[in-house]
């Protein structure tokens, strides 16, 4: 390859910012994200960029002298009596794969993780089968880069380990650098975090030496789908991990010098990788595009073709020469202080780490099962012990043991493993939730105005696993001063956030509708934010899909992209078609839930599920309903504004719809009414105050008595 010195002062331009995203392949395959991150880290920090660029440039030339001594020294150190696939590795590098994950299918399993170290080995000894496929072309300079890798034995404190390790944490759906948990020391392991998004679109990213911004995010981050060939991966997609390992020891793509391939002849300053635009493609035919009939390597790791198979002697040599310099600490990750530290020559069984997930749900009903099972890792337990208070049988041996629960209540769990080298235990507290077995609302009518502060605390059940999400708020509201609104500005995208009703009574009803009012706005670029609605006639165990709109369909007003607010003009009342299932449940439960694609907020209000005898909305000049203090424990006062002079019946009602305190009945003139509530005389619990008009119209509001 034809060499340009100057090339290298202007480098920076090399890592021009990159959009991963418009680079998918012609396979589908989310591209590599280096680039992109390269480029911040550098134009973040002058003195890291400078230094950068000295060590590239001083890459490049060891290149150019190689290059001339025909890469020949190298070539030696591996030729011997041996063929070059079978002398050791002149380089053995520690690593350890963090798997940060929500327990989902990016929790990939250790047989998972082997296959992607193997893959790793085979492509880095060039023991790939699909080196017979390599083009005569690059036949004769495919190289064995003589490096492999070593899963850790011991983690920085000097524990057993088997090189995985686990990490349950939300930013498995974001896939950023502060995503990369556990970060193990740089100058002892190869850190490859395994996640299951990647918020730049990428498939994976890598640091190349002295481009990190700090030590603790050098290394690789990767998505599990691309990770081994086995579980959710495959072997196209595995051997991302071969292109990305590629830039943590220095090597760049193979067109260099453009964002994109496809877009600019460039080189890599590698002088046997022949000048190319890169390709997405595997054409390898008429790819002589850069140079007349130079043929191009687009079977090379580091081209994006997705038909990748081979490194040159070249990339062996800068990738070696890394290994030797102190950019990034490379070089201390193969001294023998290193591989005495990481113990990867004296391979251990490791004692288990305790942990346990739920094989479906964490709801049920009194008198039902769930079943749990053994996620514990770092080694294989050789036995269980599970503690289920509440739960019969109370103890259990197995590894997946399915427990039922007779009383409402909520429960923890907890488990102990052991093996020969040692045991651990794993506890969760106010684990399961089990529902009692009669609905607790049982009206002929249920009404969620979202106006009581404690909604989340004392009636439905809210589930946002990551944090931020559904809360009840004071921003906006169709009615009240209330609704419950989702924080969809710091929701991941992926991320679902659930709020979950107390348990109703539908055949209590006469053909109930059940309609609730939703307000949201479309954001440009978050088309896929969902709102999705399911029933549950069994406590939550499993739960049925009656609703789902996303993006404009479930807008209300225009796509802004300005924080949304709604104005009372911009909510829009959605009905739920219920099933004959749903229509005669007696103890039904309603799950609202909503998966972020990073847009703007979304509100929920007025829930109501109504027989058909009933008419629950107010369009009688009746406003300003509200129930004041609530919950409360003494006094209580109901307050409303009749637009004019009108009979009215108020009352308070239990969950049955039966009346348990009358508190007016009679004309009541134009204007505002404050009426008190004796509280004291009801006891703790859930109630109904209703304002019924003459002709049997009403509006309810929710009461919590303490
Ligand atoms: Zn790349």
């Amino acid at each position: 390859m034809k060499r340009n010195l100057t090339l290298f002062a202007s480098f920076a331009l090399l890592f021009c910012s990159v959009n991963a995203n418009a680079q998918v392949t012609e396979g589908g395959y989310h591209p590599c994200g280096t680039d992109q991150m390269v480029a911040a880290a550098l134009a973040a920090d002058p003195v890291l960029k400078a230094q950068f660029e000295e060590e590239q440039r001083q890459a490049a030339e060891a290149d150019r002298i190689a290059y001339q001594q025909g890469y020949s020294f190298r070539k030696t150190m591996l030729s011997g009596s041996r063929s070059a696939q079978q002398s050791p590795p002149q380089y053995i590098i520690p690593v350890v794969f963090h798997i940060v994950h929500d327990y989902g299918t990016e929790n990939i399993s250790d047989a998972q993780v082997l296959d992607a170290v193997r893959i790793l080995n085979e492509d880095y000894r060039k023991l790939n089968a699909d080196t017979a496929g390599i083009v005569s072309t690059f036949q004769g300079i495919a190289a064995d880069a003589s490096i492999e890798f070593r899963l850790a034995q011991l983690d920085p404190n000097g524990n057993c380990t088997n090189g995985i390790d686990r990490v349950n944490s939300s930013e498995t759906y974001v896939g950023d650098d502060g995503s990369k948990l556990n970060y193990w020391n740089r100058a002892r392991y190869l850190n490859i975090w395994v996640v299951k998004a990647i918020s730049n679109g990428a498939a994976g990213y890598a640091y190349l030496p002295g481009s990190a911004p700090t030590a603790s995010v050098d290394g690789i981050i990767i998505l599990s789908t691309y990770v081994g060939s086995i579980g959710t991966g495959n072997y196209t997609t595995a051997r991302a991990l071969t292109h990305e390992v590629g830039h943590f020891l220095n090597l760049l793509h193979v067109w260099g010098t453009g964002n994109s391939p496809g877009v600019t002849c460039g080189n890599d300053n590698v002088s046997d990788t022949p000048t190319t635009k890169g390709w997405t493609s595997c054409n390898l035919t008429t790819n002589d595009v850069c140079v007349n009939n130079v043929e191009e390597n687009v079977q090379n790791y580091m081209d994006y073709s997705y038909c990748y198979r081979m490194f040159t002697n070249g990339q062996r040599t800068r990738m070696h020469n890394a290994l030797n310099s102190a950019s990034g600490q490379r070089n201390s990750l193969v001294t023998t202080t290193t591989a005495n530290a990481t113990g990867i020559n004296n391979p251990q069984p490791c004692a288990p780490i305790a942990d346990f997930t739920p094989v479906n749900d964490l709801y049920v009903c009194e008198g039902g099962s769930l079943t749990f099972t053994d996620v514990s890792y770092n080694g294989q337990p050789t036995s269980y012990n599970w503690s289920f208070p509440g739960g019969t049988p109370s103890t259990s041996s197995d590894s997946v043991p399915t427990i039922q629960y007779n009383t409402a209540g909520t429960y923890s769990v907890s488990l102990t493993v052991a093996n020969a080298q040692g045991s651990d235990n794993f506890s969760r507290t106010n684990y399961v939730h089990v529902l009692p077995a009669a609905a607790q609302y049982t009206a002929n009518f249920y009404q969620e105005g979202m106006e009581n502060t404690t909604i989340f605390t004392n009636d439905w059940d809210i589930e946002n696993p990551q944090g931020n999400g559904w809360t009840n708020a004071t921003t906006a509201a169709a009615t009240g001063t209330r609704s419950c609104r989702l924080d969809n500005t710091t929701a991941m995208a992926g991320q679902t956030d659930a709020f979950i009703s107390p348990s109703i009574n539908f055949a209590a009803m006469n053909n109930p509708v059940f309609t609730f009012k939703v307000a949201f706005a479309q954001r440009a670029g978050s088309e896929n934010d969902r709102l999705r609605v399911y029933m549950s006639t069994d406590c939550g165990a499993t739960w049925l899909l009656r609703y789902t709109k996303a993006g404009t369909n479930l807008s209300t007003r225009s796509a802004t992209t300005n924080a949304f607010v709604p104005t009372a003009n911009e909510w829009r009342t959605e009905t739920v078609t219920l099933s004959s299932v749903q229509l005669s449940g007696t103890n039904v439960r309603i799950k609202f839930e909503f998966e972020s694609d990073g847009g703007n907020d979304i509100f929920i209000d007025d829930i109501n599920i109504q027989g058909a005898t009933g008419v629950v909305e107010a369009e009688d000049g009746i406003s300003s309903f509200n129930v004041f203090p609530n919950p409360a424990n003494d006094n209580s006062t109901v307050e409303f504004s009749l637009a004019e002079s009108q009979n009215m019946i108020v009352d308070v009602v239990d969950l049955n719809g039966k009346t348990v305190q009358s508190v007016h009945s009679g004309n009541l003139s134009a204007g505002m009414h404050r009426l008190p509530i004796n509280v004291a005389e009801l006891s703790a619990g859930m109630y109904f105050v209703r304002l019924q008009n003459a002709e049997g119209n009403y509006l309810m509001r929710k009461l919590l008595v303490e």
